[in-house]
């Protein structure tokens, strides 16, 4: 067991029995005429990492100030354990949040930052020095305590936001898109770290993302979220195969949309009857949803389907094919297959016997 189990963050046991339980109940908010947040449901589980994610002004950040303190619903209520907290104010929500910008404070020391927090609670000049020296151990920032944020890397900035958010061991962490102003690289490294992190303390975490990939490597369970309501709550893998709406299985990876039409006991697409997945909407004309994985794609000179593009994946390589009625579909292939279909090519392109999700036609 490290120093912080047992100071910091108290025991991993204690951890898992500390672990709050979050409920968003039916949460509205509106700003004037815009509707921010249109009853939003979830439940955040005791020590799981859930991602919030979803377009650009869902709702994503104004859920995740609710949980705060810094914004109230005009409707609804957020439970932590069953406890209605709306009305307690933030600096008693005993929550941890780490920010986009780092925003740690310019004049302190990382050391000091991180006690900042502490000293606020009166907590002894030794005892508080003491616990911020183990939580930038536990960032791996021990030997930068006396920098100040200036002389730090932005990676470095964001690990001291984290351990000052963890300092005062609250009952849940709050992440507003804190890897977003990171380079690609130092983002992969601190993702990792996070998620070590939490696993570690076993805190009650929401993750604000609009990074598809990042929601998927790093939560527990992924929560869609569309104009201001929840879309599909689940795990990473789930939601990638089996979406429960057209809308998720298009935000969430990449699909194509292939015309087909609705017949007795499937659809029909591409010359083959396929069983449908989910709702089948009623209309007969409709689209198809494929992953690029589950496309077949072979060379053949009788075909009118031409590839059109191609992107080198590594593994993989991404053909863009354009079919006979213009319908364009993305198909992944092992790359030495790929690299022999170059940009011209005539190919046919064919799907499983698998069932496929559908959505109404889009004109
Ligand atoms: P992004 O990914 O762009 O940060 P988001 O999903 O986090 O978006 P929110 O920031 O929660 O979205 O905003 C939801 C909607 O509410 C948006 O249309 C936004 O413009 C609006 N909004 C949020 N806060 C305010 C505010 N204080 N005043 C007016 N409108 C607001």
């Amino acid at each position: 067991m490290t120093v912080l189990d047992k100071t910091a963050a108290g025991t991993a046991e204690d951890a898992a029995t500390q672990a709050a339980t979050v409920e968003f109940r039916g949460l509205r908010r509106e700003f004037g005429p815009t509707v921010a947040l249109d009853g939003l449901d979830l439940t955040v589980r005791p020590g799981e990492l859930l991602a919030l994610l979803g377009p650009s002004g869902c709702g994503k950040t104004t859920a995740l100030r609710m949980l705060a303190g810094f914004e109230h619903p005009d409707s609804g209520a957020v439970l932590v354990d069953g406890e209605d907290v709306s009305d307690i104010p933030a600096h008693r929500r005993d929550a941890g949040m780490v920010f986009q910008s780092y925003s740690l404070f310019p004049h302190l020391s990382a050391l000091d930052n991180v006690a900042f927090g502490l000293r606020m609670r009166k907590v002894r000049t030794a005892e508080r020095r003491a616990r911020a020296a183990e939580l930038l151990e536990l960032v791996g920032l021990a030997e930068k305590g006396e920098r100040y944020p200036h002389q730090l890397s932005g990676g470095q900035q964001q690990r001291i936001a984290l351990a000052r958010a963890l300092a005062l061991r609250p009952r849940v962490l709050l992440l507003d898109e804190p890897l977003s102003a990171l380079d690609a690289k130092v983002r992969l490294t601190l993702r990792e770290e996070i998620r070590r992190l939490q696993r570690e303390l076993g805190i009650t975490t929401l993750f604000v993302t609009h990074d598809q990939e990042e929601a998927l490597s790093m939560a527990d369970r992924v929560a869609v979220m569309r104009s201001g309501r929840l879309e599909q709550c689940a795990a990473p893998a789930e939601l990638y195969g089996r979406p429960a709406t057209a809308f998720v299985a298009e935000f969430v990876g990449t699909m194509s949309r292939i015309p087909g039409r609705i017949v007795e006991g499937g659809v029909e697409v591409l010359g083959r009857r396929l069983p449908v997945d989910g709702d089948v909407p009623p209309v007969t004309d409709v689209d198809v949803l494929v992953r690029p994985e589950a496309v077949a794609v072979r060379a053949d000179e009788a075909s009118d389907a031409r590839v059109v593009a191609t992107a080198f994946l590594g593994a993989t390589t991404r053909l863009t094919v354009r079919l006979a009625d213009g319908t364009e579909v993305k198909a992944d292939l092992p790359a030495h297959e790929g690299a022999a279909l170059g940009a011209g090519a005539a190919v046919s392109v064919s799907l499983p016997e698998r069932p496929v999700l559908v959505a109404e036609r889009r004109h």
